[in-house]
């Protein structure tokens, strides 16, 4: 299978699933969108109200103000992966609980081994705890850390900011860096790449003892 083709399977699976008591106030599961080869990928909370409608994340007014900061970082919606930590809605919106983010994770751990993003970026603390289990979001939000085979950088989600105005400056502030923090991304992952086939199959060179 592709990595389309796994993507298309990770989401036939979440709209039947019942491992964890989230399943039943679900009407539509929402298991993440965009390309499968996506350079970055956002993950959020959990699916709200609207999301929970149409089984797409981010379509209230909070994913219409991420796609007011993508476009002030020059990326387009359909250019990157959204999803999130848990597929179906927490009712009333709740925080999902420890033992629904432990349910959902193998689900999102599969999807971001198809896609092979060079940045993750969370929105929000639940995101954030799975890669940076005892950061604060205040202390290190929009910083770029190498994590495995890839880079994550933790930001507001954009709900809070539309909630709380103090956090609206820092997390535009951060999109509009994430440009130049892309470019360093791929800069850095391609110097640490693998060589090419060619070059690794050739005979090692003589140590010289002078
Ligand atoms: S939240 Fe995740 S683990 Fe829970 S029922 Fe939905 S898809 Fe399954």
């Amino acid at each position: 299978m592709d990595s389309a083709e796994i993507l298309a399977q990770i989401a036939s699976e979440v709209s039947t699933c019942q491992a964890c008591a989230l399943y039943h106030s679900r009407k539509n599961a929402v298991p993440g969108e965009g390309p499968a080869n996506s350079e970055i990928m956002f993950i959020g909370e959990g699916p709200g109200f609207y999301e929970n409608e149409q089984g797409r994340p981010f379509v209230g007014a909070a994913g219409k103000f991420l796609e007011e900061l993508l476009a002030q970082a020059g990326l387009k919606r359909s250019e990157v992966w959204i999803g999130n930590v848990v597929k179906c809605r927490p009712p009333g919106n709740r925080d999902p609980l420890p033992e629904e983010l432990a349910a959902c994770d193998k689900y999102l751990e599969r999807q971001i081994a198809a896609i092979n993003p060079k940045i993750i970026i969370t929105l929000g603390r639940y995101s954030m705890g799975k890669f940076m289990p005892n950061a604060k979001i205040s202390a290190v939000h929009g910083q770029m850390r190498r994590i495995g085979d890839r880079f994550v950088i933790a930001m507001y989600h954009p709900a809070a900011a539309l909630h709380q105005a103090k956090y609206k400056p820092d997390l535009i502030t951060d999109f509009a860096r994430l440009p130049k923090l892309l470019e360093q991304a791929r800069s850095a992952l391609a110097k640490s790449a693998p060589a090419p086939a060619e070059e690794a199959q050739e005979e090692p060179k003589q140590l010289s003892l002078f």
